[in-house]
């Protein structure tokens, strides 16, 4: 079996310590997508790669096919790291309770992707979770939170790009409407059931999200209150459209509460 070291780029998603001090690291890399991987006795070292190993650090890491795990199950493919050198850690996120869960939010929806993306859309996705955590540090956290997962659920797929409405074909002035899963003429949506659409001025807010690369911007203009109908409606969309599910908003609504007026 070939055991040589290769090197990648990715974003640490998520850790676990397992026996005594080893830990087991899910990496999101620009090119193979989730990557899982065992990092002995990193759970009680200080040095670089322990520090590249904390949840949403970004760097260069240096990996092998793990023989241990290969040998019982080929699909389920893991790898051990060697060692990493750090492009971008975020310190001032993980200091902040209230940005680190919208941060982990994150990479918990890029973890549930595992399998379902398509090779071609990785990079994208990676380019998007890099650009948010980017900057998370400065901008609104529902309003990155909101962005990303938009961008997140065009690279999945799912189509929220519409350029016509779904019963009559018009196009103009749309609104997305949660029965049908996509968008309606404001006509068609008149005989629509009360409460099941978002607004039109939602709906051009969230068209443009879906349509704007995370990557190109530099800072996120969104009302708190925007944001958060947005986020009730990305949230749906990732439950009924891609089975990933999340924290309740509520909670990552009352963490920002607490933690900004503290
Ligand atoms: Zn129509």
């Amino acid at each position: 079996m070939n055991r040589t070291f290769e090197t990648i780029r990715a974003i640490t998603l998520d850790v676990r310590t397992y026996g005594e001090n080893h830990l087991w690291v899910t990496l999101f890399s620009e090119k193979k997508g989730v990557v899982r991987c065992t990092a002995y006795g990193a759970a009680t070292s200080a040095n670089e790669l322990a520090r590249a190993l904390i949840p949403m650090t970004y760097g260069i890491y240096f990996i092998r096919k793990s023989a241990a795990y290969s040998e019982r199950d080929q699909s389920q493919q893991v790898y051990e790291i060697k060692q990493a050198q750090i492009l971008k850690g975020h310190q001032d996120v993980a200091a902040d309770p209230a940005r680190s869960l919208y941060a982990l939010t994150m990479c918990d929806w890029v973890r549930a992707t595992e399998g379902a993306e398509g090779v071609a859309s990785v990079g994208e996705l990676f380019r998007e979770l890099e650009a948010a955590l980017r900057l998370l540090s400065t901008q609104s956290a529902a309003g990155v939170l909101c962005h990303f997962g938009f961008r997140m659920v065009r690279v999945l797929g799912i189509d929220l790009q519409g350029t016509a409405c779904l019963r009559c074909s018009e196009s103009g002035e749309w609104v997305y409407s949660f029965r049908e899963a996509g968008y309606l003429c404001t006509g068609c949506a008149a005989r629509e059931p009360f409460g099941t659409t978002l607004s039109v001025r939602h709906t051009s807010v969230m068209r443009k999200m879906v349509h704007t690369p995370l990557w190109r911007i530099n800072a996120i203009h969104l009302r708190d209150t925007t944001a958060n109908i947005l986020l009730r409606a990305l949230f749906t969309i990732l439950v009924e459209q891609a089975g990933i599910s999340s924290k309740p908003l509520r909670v990552l609504t009352q963490m920002r509460e607490i933690f900004d007026e503290s």
